[in-house]
């Protein structure tokens, strides 16, 4: 496994063949598809940033790079993914193998290119949608939550702020003191034109003027746009002067009814607010919801109380009244903000669900963050907002207006991407018929990316099967070359080139190789995601059994064992855990969804979607450490036989994180012998796994909830959920070889 991590030390990426099946056949029989997770913008401190346009095959449009055969004397280089042979420009005369160009470096597969055309740098634009139908309380949480965050905004960022409930208002900051808004109703999709018009944005009235700003389109003045949109270091206080003066939704509540709460409409005015004023420059919505939306055409459910919100049976029956209409309505936003370039960002707040899985697809293909606690008041949602604007090591690394395009050699074509994109719908020679995911191109739109985002990619080996005299006579390596154009942070745009090759095997004998290749890891993830997918868009799909049929299959193709003796079976190191995986993959909340609302299912798989290899395998195998006086930290199975009196344990579920200590540490815990002098390794002994799970916490987003337990107490429940019940499981004889490690 080593090596595969040093591989994605490198690239950012993890391929679960990385020895490939070379032909379609042999690509078949190896069950797990040839697939990648690659994160286009991992950070790595020692990547050349060249301040120069990359050099580009003339047939092919792929980047030089230091797989391309080059004739110094010649000046040529030939393109390893179409073999044209292209002529080095003029200011590359002084090359020769010892004056290379960083491109072809061996060891700069990925490299960046700086546009020295377009350094000027855009403002990112945050636009807020804060929904007041919400108690007092969750008022003041949210409040509180929102002015830290402005605080907290970059100087140069524009900002602006639309609040809903029964209507929609957006509210104009250009006015300094006198607080100005125009309202909307809530029930009625409101058009661009319309909105424009209602807002007065062609009336020609002198105001006062703030600065010019970029992007002004559709014959909008830097006047009107600066009404709504100001620079967050101008528009500080009157922000937060109308958010302590904002106050819950006045409507009232009949007893028998839900509060009105038209969030899609909201989102549209915000979508087409952003679609006027900053079009095509990285704009974020961000959306505070603390409901389900009951008007207006995402609405989920109706407002009479008596009508449940549905379910995942609701949704299996399809009994739902409510909920094509509006999936359909955020396609078309996300359709709109996907050409706007703008992104949707989602903090749903509520014990209640509000509509996280209908707003999936617009937040999925725009490239959004989605954050669901059950409060504003929860560390979850805080913590998370603050993560958000955070500078320093832990930064996101939030960028935009990502666009991402891929290179293969002939013989490969991509059947397209899961993960948070949505398809430019560039068809060509590289598009399979079939499709997964965002498919049929080989161009997608990032509106949204930051330094986690991991997309999924899927390959289709075209290759029919050949004699092998020709195997050996031509070229056994596939090419790969990722190409990301994005605005970083900084503001600055950037061209990421990652080119990667792999070695491809056929015929009797390649089975040793492409054990050897195999990534375990990245296959279990690669099939997190498929299983997910599947399961949302294939009517009648069995998980379970497909998963069984994927492991029975990998095992009789890679297993060994003697006819008729089962006890003889084994598998190669390679694959030793990845019946585990396959094992805590069914019973996960990706597989398990009755378990969850509709709401949390959309929301665990939006994030297992856009994660890296190693969180999503902790999202599908949670990690279980035990501390004890005995010895030092260690890894132990997901067994309840890991609770022991003496032990803490702690549980990383990714979502969740778990300290529990038994029942005698807990005791001594409760007697406070942590606190005398003379029990100092005790003091330790608690202390570490809050240490390890605080450093757990920092690093990811969102951030993880967070319980500590005792044994026998009621929260013990986070832990236990996730634990084989050993006693009955190793007891009945049947012991299946998937829970061995
Ligand atoms: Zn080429």
């Amino acid at each position: 496994m080593a090596e595969f991590m040093e591989l994605e030390g490198q690239d950012g990426v993890r391929m679960a063949w990385n020895v490939v099946p070379g032909t379609k056949q042999e690509a078949s029989n190896c069950v797990v598809p040839v697939s990648a997770i690659y994160t286009p913008i991992k950070p790595f401190p020692s990547m050349p940033v060249l301040p120069y346009a990359p050099l580009r095959c003339r047939n092919c449009r792929s980047v030089l790079n230091p797989f391309s055969i080059v004739d110094f004397a010649a000046k040529i280089w030939i393109c390893p993914f179409c073999f044209q042979r292209n002529h080095f420009p003029p200011h590359y005369a002084s090359i020769s193998d010892e004056n290379l160009p960083a491109e072809l470096f061996p060891q700069y597969t990925t490299i960046e290119y700086q546009s020295p055309r377009e350094a000027s740098s855009l403002p990112p634009v945050f636009m807020f949608v804060v929904d007041t139908s919400i108690i007092e309380e969750e008022m003041a949480f949210l409040k509180s939550a929102l002015s830290q965050a402005i605080g907290l905004l970059p100087d140069n960022s524009l900002v602006g702020l639309i609040t809903f409930g029964t209507l929609v208002h957006v509210h104009e900051l250009g006015f300094g003191t006198i607080p100005k808004t125009y309202a909307f109703k809530g029930s009625k999709d409101v058009s661009k034109d319309q909105l424009l018009e209602q807002m007065g944005f062609f009336l020609n009235k002198p105001k006062p003027s703030t600065g010019v700003i970029a992007g002004a389109r559709d014959g909008l003045s830097s006047e009107s746009i600066a009404r709504f949109l100001l620079p967050a270091s101008d528009c500080e206080f009157a922000l937060n002067s109308i958010l302590e003066e904002l106050q819950k939704d006045p409507w009232p509540i009949p007893v028998d009814q839900r509060a009105s709460r038209c969030t899609s409409t909201a989102l549209s005015v915000a979508a087409s607010l952003l679609g006027a004023c900053v079009p095509g420059s990285g704009a974020r919505i961000m959306a505070f919801i603390g409901g389900p939306s009951t008007e207006g055409p995402g609405a989920i459910v109706s407002k009479n109380l008596s009508e449940p919100i549905r379910s995942h049976k609701d949704l299996d029956k399809d009994s739902a009244p409510h909920y094509h209409k509006a999936v359909k309505f955020y396609e078309a936003l996300a359709k709109q903000l996907v050409h706007q370039g703008h992104v949707l960002d989602l903090f749903a707040c509520a014990l209640d669900q509000v509509g996280v899985a209908e707003l999936k697809v617009a937040v999925e293909r725009t490239g959004g963050l989605v954050v669901l606690a059950e409060s504003f008041g929860h560390s979850v949602f805080k913590d998370s907002l603050r993560h958000v604007f955070q500078s320093g090591d832990k930064d996101l690394g939030l960028s935009s207006n990502g666009i991402f395009e891929i290179n293969c050699s002939k013989d490969i074509k991509v059947q397209g991407i899961l993960g948070p994109c949505a398809s430019l719908e560039k068809k060509g020679p590289l598009c399979s018929d079939t499709i997964v995911g965002q498919g049929s191109t080989s161009a997608w739109k990032l509106c949204g990316l930051d330094q986690a985002t991991s997309l999924c990619l899927i390959f289709e080996i075209v290759k029919k099967d050949i004699p092998d005299a020709t195997v050996q006579s031509s070229s056994n390596q596939f090419y790969f070359q990722f190409l990301t154009y994005y605005q970083h942070s900084t503001g600055e745009m950037r061209l990421r080139v990652t080119t990667l090759s792999r070695r491809w095997v056929a015929g009797p004998g390649s089975i040793q190789d492409l054990i050897a290749g195999f990534d375990q890891e990245a296959a279990a993830v690669v099939m997190a995601r498929l299983v997910s997918f599947k399961m949302e868009i294939e009517a009648e799909f069995d998980p379970i059994r497909w998963l069984d049929k994927t492991l029975i299959h990998i095992c009789s193709r890679f297993g060994d064992y003697q006819k008729d003796s089962p006890s003889s079976f084994s598998l190669s190191p390679r694959f030793s855990i990845f019946p585990q995986f396959m094992f805590h993959l069914r019973r996960s909340q990706f597989v398990q969804v009755f378990n969850n609302s509709p709401d949390e299912t959309a929301y665990f798989r939006m994030i297992l979607n856009r994660e890296n290899v190693a969180n999503s395998v902790v999202m599908i195998q949670p990690s279980l450490i035990s501390y004890s006086f005995q010895s030092v930290p260690e890894p132990t199975l997901l067994d309840v036989a890991a609770i022991a009196a003496d032990r803490i344990l702690l549980l990383d579920s990714y979502f969740t994180i778990v300290i529990f200590h038994g029942s005698t540490i807990a005791q001594w815990r409760k007697a406070g012998y942590h606190n005398q002098p003379e029990h100092q390794a005790f003091a330790q002994l608690l202390q570490a796994p809050r240490d390890d799970a605080d450093a757990i916490i920092k690093d990811r987003f969102p951030v993880p909830r967070l319980v500590i337990c005792d044994q026998h107490g009621s929260q013990a429940r986070f832990l236990l959920a996730k634990l084989n019940p050993s006693a009955t499981y190793n007891s009945d004889g049947h012991h299946p070889e998937i829970s061995k490690s």
